[in-house]
């Protein structure tokens, strides 16, 4: 049976040592007000994503980031958003900035997130930060993507000249997973819905990762034995619980090593939110460590 990589533990890892970084820098001449801030911003009432915003905003507490949360209403107009976004990107205490998505079905994600300033953008989507990535230039880099790559590190194994499947190639989770594994050196093929056969390329994968949110879409068997398993999907069961893309069962017992759903890229995602919005203060503020 493989190694089930626990990101909880992992996260925990994270938040202890971005909280004793911010203890460190405290203690440097002039700097003990220090504090990295996070501004959320969440449209609408939807319960998911205010409990997203309120874990967050709870872990930013835990580490000494201060979260300054907004909320408007799921009427409020593009206009309005950009306007709290341009109050938020002029703050000198704020130091990264969060737009809850989805958000409500009139507000277009894009231009939003676009009004953000770049060097302040801690969930890695503004064209500017998605550029830097695919041009291998240093940038903020989106939070899940590097949860998967932490979780990876974490396993041990290596990522260089090993065959990598990434299957999903949205902008958030597959492209940024496709284009960091690249940049270890994976051969990297990256599926999605239209990709025939996806069961032959899972089978000759070294690693796969997948970001669906379909119950069960990659099949155990299909997993070679001793490949690396990293599953960021989420989908609702019948009985309400969370679950991943793979199944599980049969696959962990193929696998070298395979994260959990719930408990496995999740924790790590939050972890990693934190982690760019206290590298983002570091930089606005002239940190040198
Ligand atoms: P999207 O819906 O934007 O993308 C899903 C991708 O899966 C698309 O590229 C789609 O292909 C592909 N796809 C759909 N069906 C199939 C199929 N049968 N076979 C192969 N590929 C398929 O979702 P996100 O990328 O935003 O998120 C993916 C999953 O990860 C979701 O379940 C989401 O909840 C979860 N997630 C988890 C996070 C965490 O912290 N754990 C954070 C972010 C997301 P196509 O492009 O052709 O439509």
């Amino acid at each position: 049976m493989g190694v089930v990589l626990d990101g909880k533990q992992y996260a925990r890892t994270v938040r202890q040592g971005l909280k004793e970084r911010i203890a460190r820098i405290r203690h440097q001449p002039g700097r003990q007000d220090w504090q990295p801030g996070l501004a959320t911003i969440l449209i609408g009432e939807d319960p998911a994503s205010r409990a997203y915003v309120s874990t967050k905003e709870k872990a930013c507490r835990e580490v000494g980031i201060a979260p300054f949360g907004h909320c408007l209403p799921a009427t409020a107009s593009a206009d309005e958003v950009v306007t709290l976004i341009g109050r938020l990107n002029a703050r000198p205490d704020v130091h990264g900035i969060l737009l809850q998505l989805p958000l409500p079905d009139h507000l277009e994600p894009a231009s939003l997130i676009e009004a953000i300033r770049p060097d302040k953008d801690v969930d890695g989507l503004h064209p500017v930060n998605q550029g830097r990535l695919v041009l291998g230039q240093d940038g903020i880099r989106p939070c899940t993507p590097l949860g998967v790559m932490h979780l990876i590190d974490q396993s041990g194994m290596a990522i260089e000249g090993k065959r990598a499947v990434v299957v999903g190639r949205s902008n958030l989770v597959g492209k940024p997973v496709a284009l960091l594994l690249l940049q270890r050196n994976a051969t990297v093929t990256t599926c999605h819905s239209q990709t025939t056969n996806l069961a032959d390329h899972i089978r000759q994968a070294d690693l796969v990762v997948t970001a669906i949110g379909q119950q069960n879409a990659i099949r155990g068997d299909w997993i070679r034995e001793g490949a690396g398993v990293i599953d960021v999907g989420i989908s609702r069961g019948s009985d309400g619980s969370l679950k991943g893309d793979v199944e599980f069962a049969i696959a962990k017992d193929r696998a070298a090593y395979i994260s959990p759903v719930p408990g496995g890229v999740g924790p790590l995602t939050v972890a990693m939110l934190l982690a760019n919005t206290v590298q983002t203060a570091e930089r606005q503020t002239n940190v040198r460590m």
